[in-house]
């Protein structure tokens, strides 16, 4: 459980929160950002305060998949960017910032000055977790976080298949050289399981993310569910909108288990 988690050194931990916790992948569209929103989703329904942090600056999605998608970024009374609330979560996303549509062209330096103020000028207030939605990929928004804030570790989303595994394999070497430990791996789009037939296909291989060696623990296997995807462009997560099924109960325990 957390409380046994060695967090990365030497970085200032952030006041009120507990743990940070990234979630990021090799590659992109293998389903990190719905992964953190039901994380996000289950452990504030399981009574803990979470706050969930859009970093994927340049493809930011959580607004949206907690129905959110319209709303603004407002700033309280001590100047403070407010987060917003949704199913039990206080969540952060550049998409309530920026006009919908519109494109960020940022540098680096940019970039890292938003993470920067998301993380420090957002009253959070006192949280258990931090969920934070990386981009895909080893870049400067990676960097910076892991250079900004203590984090108690990160979560790797990534798809069975071969060439997904190779940019998954280089994340959680960044991870490792950032000292940030690595909390395990989720292989999502796992498997698929027919409806009307009852027939199991392994679409992308499963269990492929074992590849990535034994020392990174398979959090859980989430399979292919329509749901799933129904759920996140209606704004509600899956594991609140559809509890009981497979990929919902496979995320929830992935929340219990970090
Ligand atoms: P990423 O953050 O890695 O780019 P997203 O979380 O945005 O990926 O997911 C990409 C798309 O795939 C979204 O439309 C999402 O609803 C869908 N999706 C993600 N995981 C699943 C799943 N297990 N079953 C069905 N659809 C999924």
């Amino acid at each position: 459980t957390f409380g046994a988690m060695v967090r990365a050194p030497s970085q200032p931990a952030l006041p009120g929160v507990k743990h940070v916790l990234l979630v990021g992948s090799g590659k992109g569209g293998v389903g990190k950002s719905s992964v953190a929103v039901n994380i996000a989703a289950a452990l504030a329904r399981d009574g803990a305060k979470v706050g969930l942090l859009d970093a994927d600056v340049y493809g930011p999605s959580v607004a949206h998949m907690m129905g959110q998608g319209a709303a603004k970024v407002t700033a309280n009374a001590e100047r403070k960017m407010q987060p917003i609330e949704a199913h039990g979560v206080r969540f952060i996303s550049m998409a309530n910032l920026s006009p919908a549509g519109q494109a960020l062209v940022w540098r680096g330096p940019m970039l890292h000055s938003a993470v920067q103020q998301f993380l420090k000028d957002a009253a959070w207030g006192d949280l258990d977790y931090l969920i934070v939605d990386l981009p895909p990929g080893t870049g400067d928004v990676q960097l910076s976080l892991t250079q900004t804030v203590q984090v108690t570790g990160a979560v790797i989303v990534t798809t069975p298949q071969d060439v997904a595994l190779i940019d998954a394999a280089r994340a959680i070497d960044m991870f490792r050289k950032a000292s940030v430990p690595v909390l395990g791996v989720v292989e999502n789009m796992s498997y698929f399981v027919a409806p009307d037939t009852g027939l199991t296909y392994d679409l992308f291989g499963r269990g492929g993310s074992r590849k990535l060696g034994a020392e990174h623990m398979l959090l859980g296997e989430v399979p292919i569910d329509m749901e799933v995807r129904k759920d996140s462009d209606a704004g509600v997560p899956a594991v609140l909108a559809h509890p009981d099924s497979v990929a919902a109960a496979a995320l929830t325990q992935i929340a219990r288990n970090l």
